[in-house]
């Protein structure tokens, strides 16, 4: 039997320098969260994405309940949701008790269709969460228009757009708050892990004090020369990184600009290699933004039947699966809203291996695989 060469769809880049840095934060002594570290590392990414505070969490869904809560949305209120997403957007609407509405996105690159959320307004409505879509930001000056016409905030879900650019500013610097992700699969990761940033230092003081049970941080009574003993006066939860994933965070995002140029060059391959064939689109990127390749999504055209498309390449030891989730359609919601654009593209897009670790070897197979079951007979509808 011939060796089956394999190309993981997602795959971390952690290694030696990461390693290192947990032999720091062991030897420190603090691996708990909320410590030194992750002051440090909060400090290192506010800088990097431009914002004045930012704030390490659990992950992304939890760095979004604790925006959610802080910009006060609650039972009786609507959040316009941008549909096309992995559903922990939707989800962290539901926590609070407010009710996610979905808004349709753009064809082209899957993003919050701003015109499709201005018709979704309403007296309850009171913000807004946009979604950079597996990475590239969506239309945030006309969404900042659309948000201030309304008196509504506006959230971004950065959860895979660390390294991405809009009009030359950094994702996570383009709402009012921006939520991060870190897990395993996303640009930058800690295993699990992500952040909320943003500028008002109100909100963020409130969402800090949020994420360690309603009191500040240990770190922040260290050295204090009375007996600092915290009173409780709201119900917070335990949303921290540990110390130990932000020494990881740490490296990872000294690597960022390397990881970003690794995927573009992936990116750039898949399309030389990939652009002449009919029966697929390949991503678009606008030129008023940069796409730090989170996930590599190609859209099946008419008559090709992607899921046979995706099963004939892990046959063939290439990783794939769905593009991201419809979320009007998903039962827990029990949406009455319409988002043809986003069905679409939930029964249409596919994914290929993208990662830092791909050689140039890897992305050619991949994409001498994907002409012979595109190509071939057995995947036609
Ligand atoms: C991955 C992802 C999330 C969830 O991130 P976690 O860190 O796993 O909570 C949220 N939103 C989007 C768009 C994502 O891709």
């Amino acid at each position: 039997m011939q060796d089956l060469r394999q190309v993981a769809l997602g795959q971390p880049t952690v290694g030696e320098e990461e390693i290192e840095a947990l032999r720091e934060v062991f030897a420190s002594g603090w691996i708990s969260g909320a410590g030194p570290t992750c002051v440090t590392f909060e400090k290192e990414f506010a800088a990097a994405v431009g914002t004045s505070h930012a704030l390490s969490t659990s992950n992304c869904g939890s760095a979004l309940h604790l925006a959610l809560q802080v910009l006060g949305a609650g039972p009786g209120d609507e959040v316009i949701v941008a549909d096309y997403t992995f559903p922990a957007t939707g989800h962290s609407v539901m926590w609070t008790g407010a009710t996610p509405v979905f808004a349709d996105v753009r064809p082209d690159i899957g993003t919050i269709d701003p015109e499709a959320a201005a018709a979704l307004v309403t007296e309850r409505t009171v913000g807004i969460i946009a979604v950079d879509l597996v990475g590239q930001p969506a239309d945030y000056d006309e969404l900042r228009a659309l948000a201030d016409k309304h008196g509504l905030w506006l959230l971004e879900d950065a959860a895979c757009s660390a390294g991405a650019t809009y009009k030359g500013r950094p994702a996570g610097s383009l709402a009012d708050l921006a939520a991060f992700s870190f897990h395993g699969r996303k640009g930058i990761t800690s295993g699990e892990g992500g952040a909320l940033v943003g500028d008002d230092t109100d909100r963020m003081d409130l969402a800090r004090k949020l994420h360690t049970y309603g009191i500040a941080p240990a770190v922040s009574r260290e050295g204090s020369n009375a007996l600092a003993v915290p009173s409780f006066d709201v119900a917070g939860y335990n949303y921290r990184l540990s110390d130990v994933q932000a020494a990881i965070m740490r490296v990872q995002l000294r690597r960022l600009p390397d990881l970003v140029a690794a995927r573009s060059r992936a990116a750039d391959q898949y399309a030389e290699e990939l652009g002449d064939l009919e029966q697929i689109s390949l991503p678009v990127v606008l030129d008023d933004r940069t796409h730090p390749w989170q996930s590599y999504l190609l859209t099946a055209g008419d008559g090709v039947d992607r899921d046979a498309v995706v099963m004939a390449l892990r046959e063939r030891g290439v990783g794939s699966n769905i593009g991201t989730y419809s979320s009007h359609v998903q039962p827990v919601y029990g949406s009455a809203q319409e988002c043809p654009v986003a069905a679409r593209l939930f029964r249409t897009q596919f994914a290929l291996p993208m990662h830092a670790n791909l050689t140039e070897d890897d992305v050619s197979y991949v994409t001498s695989v994907v002409r012979e079951v595109v190509g071939g007979a057995g995947v036609r509808a």
